[in-house]
């Protein structure tokens, strides 16, 4: 096995007896034990190293271990290592400053929380009170968290086991062409019957029940399914008709990801609130949180919010926060994403799909993109069925296997495989990598015809 050194075989061995693994048959799994991680790389104990094309999970936008980083977490470590939530601090006022900087809009106002889920979680209470009604509308082919409010409008089948007093959730289809509910052929079809079905599915539920429609701007773990020009400007313009908070799920779209800070900006939309975490401090220390417009902070400006956290604001993960945001800036590593997405990564996908039978679909922007993987490109069948498990899913953990045998280290959700390297990966990386997901993609060719 990969960790047959002694040390190696020792982290392996306490995990195997005491860790318990999210979203996993906890006897089913064989975790690598990791010795390190440097920019886009990580390595075994026996020194076999992966380019890491999933980023973490989708968080490590400026890398493993960056310099700057590290020394800024170590230096509010040796100065102020934790703090109450109820002070102001000089590293989480600039935190919030820098955040309030980038964000669209107007949203001015930055509640911190651990991470994603809880976000999505104070996002939807805030729009509730702000509102006074009490149901939430999410997309199908969605995550938005771990948690039971984020769990349950997320739309994939992690939520089924947690389906329970999802009272006021209702879930809608959002748009994507390539595997259309609306029987769309273009995509200005496809936008303008995702809004009608929005739309109508509001009209039902009653306009006046609807505290808040939830997307993640670019759908990721779902897909990374772009959405058409004007579907969320559409949507903006039937929550402002109908007076429902329109919350917009930047944490894995979020600070640099899409080449640019937040995804909002390419569609020209700014939400009424919005989370974000990952990137946000590339995943260095815990930390997420919820930009808030003028309107909705006015709610609580003279009532007290009724939510909090005993680490809202961390300093250590609020200083690395600014310290990121600040080697993005200097670094020009937004820039960066969006050029080799443009110039580089999107091309050779594209190349890529033009000469292997398994790939249906290549989408996505700047350093977010996924290849939807098919046994047949005219009928689109997936290469393995929705939520496979076991023998059923054997082409994509083939297809896992060999890119990790090219040491290239893939994400893999369903019949799909995302390419979504550190933003500020660079060119040669970029093609060390292309040139294993090549051979990994000549291993699902075989499942396919
Ligand atoms: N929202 C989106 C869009 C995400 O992608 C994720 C995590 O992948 C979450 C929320 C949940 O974030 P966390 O795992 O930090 O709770």
């Amino acid at each position: 096995t990969p960790d047959s050194s002694p040390s190696g075989a020792a982290v392996k061995a306490a995990d195997r007896a005491h860790v318990f693994h999210s979203w996993s048959a906890q006897d089913l799994i064989d975790p690598l034990a990791v010795a390190g991680a440097e920019g886009s790389y990580f390595w075994d104990y026996d020194g076999r190293r992966y380019l890491d094309f999933t980023s973490g999970l989708v968080f490590t936008n400026i890398g493993y271990q960056h310099p700057k980083v590290v020394a800024a977490i170590q230096e509010q470590a040796g100065r102020m290592t934790t703090f109450a939530p109820a002070f102001a601090i000089e590293a989480r006022s600039e935190a919030a400053r820098l955040i309030a900087e980038r964000t669209p809009g107007d949203l001015d106002k930055i509640f911190f929380t651990n991470g994603g889920a809880d976000a999505v979680e104070h996002a939807l209470r805030m729009a509730r009170l702000h509102t006074g009604r009490p149901k939430v509308l999410s997309a199908y082919r969605s995550y938005h968290g771990g948690t039971q409010q984020a769990v349950n409008v997320t739309g994939d089948p992690r939520r089924w086991a947690s389906d329970t007093g999802t009272a006021g959730v209702v879930r809608f289809w959002a748009p994507f062409l390539y595997r259309s509910r609306f029987h769309a052929e273009t995509e200005e079809q496809e936008c303008a019957r995702a809004l009608e079905h929005l739309e109508t599915t509001i009209a039902f539920e009653g306009p006046a029940t609807i505290a808040a429609i939830v997307l993640e701007t670019i759908p990721g773990t779902a897909g990374i399914m772009v959405p058409p020009p004007g579907y969320l400007a559409g949507v903006r313009e039937i929550c402002d008709r109908h007076g429902i908070v329109f919350v917009l799920d930047e944490v894995m779209a979020g600070f640099g990801r899409t080449g640019t800070w937040f995804a909002a900006g390419l569609f020209g939309v700014v939400p009424d609130l919005m989370t974000f975490a990952k990137g946000v401090n590339s995943g260095y220390v815990p930390l997420g949180g919820v930009a808030i417009s003028p309107a909705i902070a006015e709610t609580f400006a003279k009532r007290p919010y009724p939510g909090g956290l005993t680490y809202s604001g961390h300093p250590l993960a609020c200083a690395a926060a600014v310290a990121t945001i600040g080697v993005m800036a200097e670094e020009g590593v937004v820039e960066h994403a969006a050029r080799l997405g443009s110039d580089v990564l999107g091309p050779a996908l594209r190349e890529l799909a033009a000469r292997h039978p398994s790939v249906g679909e290549v989408r996505g922007t700047g350093m977010f993109w996924a290849l939807e993987l098919v046994r047949d490109q005219q009928t689109r069948e997936p290469l393995v069925p929705y939520n496979a498990t076991g023998e059923a899913n054997a082409p994509m953990a083939a297809f896992a296997a060999a890119a990790k045998r090219h040491g290239l280290w893939p994400f893999v959700n369903m019949n799909r495989t995302h390419v979504v390297p550190p933003c500020n990966v660079s060119e040669a990386e970029l093609k060390e990598g292309l040139a294993a997901l090549d051979a990994a993609l000549s291993v699902a060719d075989t499942y396919t015809g």
